[in-house]
C-alpha cells in the first residue's frame, strides 16, 4: 500500500466522520450548518483531483522525464529479463470475478515457468512504479485527475460492481496493480534494448485500448505508448520501432497515440467484427502505409493467420528495419475464449510467438543458420527473410480471458526458450549467434 492510498483512506474516513457530525448538527437545528455541509461536500469531491491527479501530475509535467539511457523502472534487476511482480494480480474482494478476465493469470504464468524450470524465483526482474512524469506525458494530467475518481476507472474497466467500492479501494486493489504492470512493459522495452540478449517478456501489461486522455475495454494506462516513448526518446539508440499486435482485438489505443509518428510502424491482426472497430485508428500511416493488417475470421483455425504472419512480418521487418519490436501477445485468439470467439489451438498460439522471436533472431540458438549451435532451419529462414539482423523484442501478455490461458502462455514461453535458448543467452550476457 502506497502513501497515497493511506491518505485516500484517511480522507475517506475523516469525510464520513465530518459529514455525520454536520448532519447530526443540522438535524438538531444548529444554525449556520448549510455552508459547512456544502464546503465539506466540495472538499470531498475535489480531494481525488488534488491528491491523485491534477496537482501532482501538473507539477511532474514541469519536472521533465527520467535520465536517458538508464532503466528507469527497475526495482530489482534479475538475471533473466522476465519482468514480474506478484502485485500484478488484481483482486477486489471477489468482485473482479464479475469480469471474464482471469485477473490472477500473471502469477500463474510465473509459477508455471518456475515449475517448468525455465527460471528460478529471484531471477526475474521486478519493476517499481512509473514516475508521474512518464505517466503524465503518456496519459495527460486530466486523465490522471479523472482517474482519481474511482467511478471513471470503473467505466474504463467495464466492471460496474467495483462502483460500490470507494475510489481509494479501486486504486489500491485494481489501478495500482495495473500501473505496476504498465511499468513492467516499459521495463521490458528498456531491458530488450539495453541488454545484449535483446529480449524481454513482461508477464502482464499490454493494455492496448488505452490512449492519451482515455481508457476503455479493461485498459486504463497506455503502457505500450509509454514503452514506445521511452524506447524512442530514452537514449537507448532506438531509431525505429515496430508495434506488433496479435491480440484478437484491434490495438486502437496505441495506433491513435503513436500511429502518426514516422519512427513507428504497426502490424495488427484482429477480428474486424469485435470491439473496438476503430477505423480512424486503423487508418494511421504507421499501419496503413508502413505496416500490415490481417482480419481474423471465425472458423478458419490458425493456418491462414500463421501463413500471413510468416510472410508479412519478415517483409515489414526487412522494409522498415526497426531496432525494437514491441510485441503485444494477446492470447484471446485461443479456442473457447468468451470475448475472442476465435478457434486457434494452443499449438497455433505457441507457433505464433515462436515466429516473432525467430524473426528477431534472439536467443543462443536464434539468428543465422548454425548447425553447431542447433539453429532450426525454419528459424534461420525467417531471420534471413526479416533482414538478417538481430532486433530487440519486448513482449507483453495483453488479453487472454480463460482459466487455461496462463498455462498456454507459460508453455509457449517455455517452448521458445527450449528452441531458441532465450534464458541461456540472457545468463551468458552475450550477443546471440547471427548478430
Ligand atoms: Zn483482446
Amino acid at each position: 500500500m502506497r502513501w497515497t492510498t493511506l491518505c485516500d483512506f484517511a480522507c475517506f474516513a475523516a469525510g464520513i466522520g465530518v459529514v455525520a457530525w454536520l448532519a447530526d448538527g443540522a438535524a438538531r437545528g444548529v444554525p449556520g450548518m448549510g455552508p459547512w455541509i456544502a464546503a465539506t461536500a466540495a472538499a470531498w469531491l475535489l480531494y481525488p483531483l488534488a491528491l491523485r491527479g491534477g496537482v501532482p501530475a501538473a507539477c511532474a509535467c514541469l519536472a521533465g522525464d527520467d535520465a536517458p539511457g538508464t532503466a528507469s523502472c527497475l526495482g530489482r534487476a534479475g538475471g533473466v529479463p522476465v519482468v514480474f511482480s506478484p502485485r500484478y494480480d488484481i483482486t477486489a474482494c471477489g468482485l473482479e470475478r464479475a469480469h471474464p478476465f482471469d485477473s490472477t493469470k500473471y502469477s500463474r504464468v510465473f509459477r508455471t515457468l518456475v515449475d517448468a524450470g525455465v527460471l528460478e524465483r529471484g531471477e526475474e526482474c521486478v519493476p517499481s512504479q512509473l514516475s508521474l512524469a512518464q505517466l503524465t506525458r503518456a496519459q495527460g494530467w486530466w486523465w490522471l485527475a479523472r482517474l482519481g475518481y474511482g467511478l471513471r476507472a470503473v467505466m474504463a474497466l467495464e466492471l460496474p460492481p467495483l462502483g460500490f467500492l470507494p475510489s481509494w479501494a479501486v486504486w489500491w486493489r485494481v489501478l495500482e496493480p495495473m500501473q505496476l504492470a504498465s511499468a513492467g512493459t516499459v521495463c521490458a522495452a528498456e531491458l530488450a534494448l539495453a541488454r545484449p540478449s535483446a529480449w524481454a517478456i513482461n508477464l502482464g501489461g499490454g493494455f492496448h485500448h488505452a490512449r492519451h486522455g482515455f481508457g476503455h475495454g479493461f485498459c486504463v494506462f497506455n503502457d505500450l505508448t509509454m514503452a514506445a516513448q521511452r524506447a524512442l526518446d530514452g537514449g537507448f539508440g532506438c531509431r525505429r520501432l515496430l508495434y506488433l499486435d496479435l491480440d484478437v482485438h484491434q490495438g486502437d489505443g496505441f495506433e491513435r497515440d503513436m500511429g502518426w509518428d514516422p519512427r513507428v510502424a504497426v502490424v495488427d491482426a484482429f477480428h474486424p467484427g469485435l470491439f473496438p472497430g476503430d477505423a480512424a485508428a486503423a487508418a494511421c500511416p504507421a499501419l496503413a502505409e508502413r505496416g500490415a493488417r490481417f482480419f481474423h475470421r471465425a472458423g478458419d483455425g490458425g493456418d491462414r493467420f500463421l501463413e500471413w504472419l510468416r510472410t508479412e512480418l519478415p517483409r515489414v521487418l526487412a522494409a522498415f528495419d526497426p531496432d525494437l519490436v514491441l510485441y503485444n501477445a494477446g492470447s484471446d485468439v485461443l479456442v473457447g475464449d468468451p470475448l475472442g470467439g476465435m478457434d486457434l489451438p494452443e499449438s497455433a498460439v505457441c507457433e505464433r510467438d515462436a515466429i516473432v522471436f525467430r524473426c528477431c533472431g534472439v536467443g543462443a540458438r536464434g539468428g543465422a543458420a548454425s548447425p553447431a549451435l542447433g539453429t532450426s532451419p525454419e528459424g534461420a529462414r525467417l531471420f534471413r527473410a526479416s533482414g538478417g539482423r538481430r532486433r530487440a523484442v519486448a513482449m507483453a501478455l495483453s488479453g487472454g480471458y480463460q482459466a487455461e490461458t496462463a498455462g498456454v502462455v507459460a508453455r509457449s514461453i517455455a517452448a521458445m526458450d527450449a528452441e531458441l535458448g532465450l534464458v541461456e543467452a540472457a545468463k551468458a550476457g552475450e550477443a546471440p549467434a547471427g548478430s
